[in-house]
């Protein structure tokens, strides 16, 4: 099935901050048309261009402005879908508060198409944070960066993204795309925070002569050279997917355990048989680690399932973002338990009984 024709965008009820679009139009397509109406989509990822608005529902997709705007299920007022019997769903009137009953917009978003297709979506807009600035920071580790994140919030200005890259990540991206080591000096991690500061750098003065900063700082104020600093996170999946088989791991971990999960996962890639570059980056703030590993064996799941094991340790969650699909539906019980699986299992067989939307996903 292609939603792709789905792409109407109507006109913003500015009243309300509020936006109707069909399921196919792309996010960019949603961010450009809120832009240009001086309002914004609080959601933002690498995959704009592609990603449609169903897509993103249907997986809660995450992405850069998490810490900001909160997941898709937050910016989702209503819906409009097709279910497995034929009836169609839709409830787009806009409003904020309606307790009548089950949320079904809040559970079709992250249903991963199985419990119904998406075909339109109405969407909340939020008012444009203003200019930015983007600034790379070295530290020595996980327990400094995120102090660094308490300190960028305190601070004036809104923390619109807090990214982290280890140095293989960044070693990799360089080599990759030819960009130069950001910093005078080598450090194990690098921080990026965009902030919302009128776009001359003065959120991150408070940042700037903090002990946990390793070195300098680097800021950009100009929107090329803001641009040219994100290069940097969002070519990662890029930098490693040419090198041969990549496992493209999207895990979350509770905060106070993160610091010692990703060591253990940098750790536990680096002793695998036949891993050719690994990496350990993603979305600090969120508790979103992304763990890529690069093999030569197409057919091997075993370092997906020891990352995946690795995780649950530390009661964490074995997809983040990217939803569970067929690939981990075996591995759902890492992080669900019995009661919440066949609690998810009777809604699935309450509304497709003959289980005819998107087979194998999410279930094994
Ligand atoms: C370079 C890159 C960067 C990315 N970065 C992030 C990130 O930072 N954060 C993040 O969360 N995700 C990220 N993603 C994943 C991204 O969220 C998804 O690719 C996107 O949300 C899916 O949109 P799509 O239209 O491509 O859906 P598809 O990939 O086509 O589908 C995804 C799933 O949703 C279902 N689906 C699609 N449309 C509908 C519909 N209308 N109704 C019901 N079910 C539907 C499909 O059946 C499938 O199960 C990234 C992807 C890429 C390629």
């Amino acid at each position: 099935v292609s939603t792709r024709r789905l792409d109407s965008i109507d006109s913003i009820d500015h009243l309300s901050g509020q936006l109707t679009v069909g399921s196919g139009a792309t996010l960019g397509d949603v961010q450009r048309h809120a832009a240009a109406a001086g309002w914004e989509y609080g959601v933002d990822l690498a995959a704009r261009d592609t990603a449609t608005i169903g897509g993103t529902v249907a997986t809660n997709a995450g992405g850069i402005r998490v810490i900001a705007n909160g997941m898709t299920r937050a910016q989702l007022v209503g819906i409009e879908a097709v279910l497995a019997d034929g009836s169609v769903i839709s409830h787009l009137g806009g409003m904020l508060k309606d307790n009548t009953g089950y949320d079904l917009a809040s559970l079709l978003c992250g249903s991963e198409g199985t419990l119904g297709i998406i075909t339109a979506v109405r969407l909340r807009l939020h008012r444009p944070a203003g200019a930015t600035s983007v600034g790379f920071i070295g530290v020595s580790s996980y327990a400094d960066a995120l102090s660094l994140v308490e300190v960028a919030r305190s601070g004036g200005a809104r923390v619109l993204a807090a990214e982290i890259l280890d140095e293989t990540s960044m070693d990799r991206v360089c080599e990759a795309f030819n960009l130069p080591w950001p910093f005078r000096a080598r450090v194990p991690y690098a921080l990026l925070f965009e902030l919302a500061d009128g776009g001359d750098g003065s959120g991150f003065e408070n940042l700037a002569e903090h002990p946990a900063v390793l070195g300098d700082l680097v800021v950009a104020l100009q929107a090329r050279d803001r641009e040219r600093l994100w290069e940097y996170r969002e070519k990662q999946a890029e930098a490693f997917s040419e090198l041969g088989v990549f496992h493209n791991l999207d895990v979350s971990v509770p905060l106070p355990r993160l610091a010692e999960c990703a060591e253990q996962l940098r750790a536990q890639a680096a002793a695998m048989p036949g891993v050719i570059a690994y990496g350990v980056f993603g979305h600090l703030a969120d508790g979103n680690l992304h763990v890529a590993i690069v093999d030569g064996d197409p057919d091997s799941y075993a370092v997906d399932r020891a990352v995946l094991e690795c995780v649950a340790r530390f009661e964490g969650s074995i997809s983040a973002e990217h939803g569970v699909g067929r690939v981990k539906a075996a591995e759902l019980h890492l992080c669900r338990t019995p009661a919440e699986i066949g609690a998810m299992r009777s809604i699935k067989a309450a509304l497709d009984p003959a289980g005819l939307m998107n087979p194998g996903v999410i279930f094994s």
